[in-house]
């Protein structure tokens, strides 16, 4: 069977139906993980961790560009939401909280992510520089950096690509790994 259908992963073309599958997810009981009247939290469809969920405003926000001064307190709302979370449910565990630079589904969502990073669905560079490099903006970043400049500033398309192709490097130790099967292999030994 085909699963990926309608998925973000690979896709270079202009975006399609599958870009608004976060959508159907937040109203999904098999996605939903908990609300409330501001923002809606969901397991991540293709998980890249052994712990992955996604955290979206309720109101319609496409991305990160449509975000002005006054989306501060939904932004600061959304990582408390999933702390809060991830303390209650997953004390023991360590996190990430963020954005990639360029998203490729509609609809604005915080990554909340265990680092691990241990998941079948972690397949290639892309994936692994997507939340191990400076595309990767952690959440409490975009936050000051709404603060200072009104806006969200995002890296050039340039920048990101770059980042994306980043060497590849273990995110627990300085391990440099030749390519994706070193890199998973050598993960499983920080599994405690
Ligand atoms: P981004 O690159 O920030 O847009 O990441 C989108 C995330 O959504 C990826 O981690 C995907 O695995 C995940 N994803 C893709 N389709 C769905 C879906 N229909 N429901 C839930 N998560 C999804
Ligand atoms: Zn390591």
């Amino acid at each position: 069977m085909k699963r990926h259908i309608g998925n973000s992963d690979g896709h270079k073309s202009k975006k399609g139906h599958w870009a608004l599958g976060l959508l159907s997810s937040m109203k999904n009981k098999d996605y939903l993980v908990q609300s409330d009247d501001r923002v809606t939290m969901i397991k991540d469809m293709y998980p890249k961790a052994l712990h992955h969920y996604l955290v979206l405003p309720n109101e319609s926000i496409s991305n990160l560009k449509a975000l002005d001064k006054k989306h501060l307190s939904l932004l600061e709302h959304m990582h408390e939401f999933g702390e809060n979370y991830v303390h209650k449910n997953h004390p023991d565990t360590n996190f990430i909280f963020g954005y990639h630079s360029e998203a490729s589904m509609h609809h604005l969502h915080l990554h909340v992510i265990s680092n691990d990073m241990n998941s079948s669905c972690l397949k290639t560079k892309k994936h692994w520089n997507s939340f191990n490099s400076d595309f990767f903006l952690h959440s409490k970043g975009v936050i000051e950096n709404l603060k200072r400049n009104g806006k969200v500033l995002l890296p050039l398309s340039e920048k990101c690509k770059e980042y994306l192709n980043t060497p590849l490097k273990c995110n627990q130790c300085n391990f440099s790994a030749k390519n994706m099967p070193g890199l998973k292999t050598h993960l499983l030994s920080h599994v405690k």
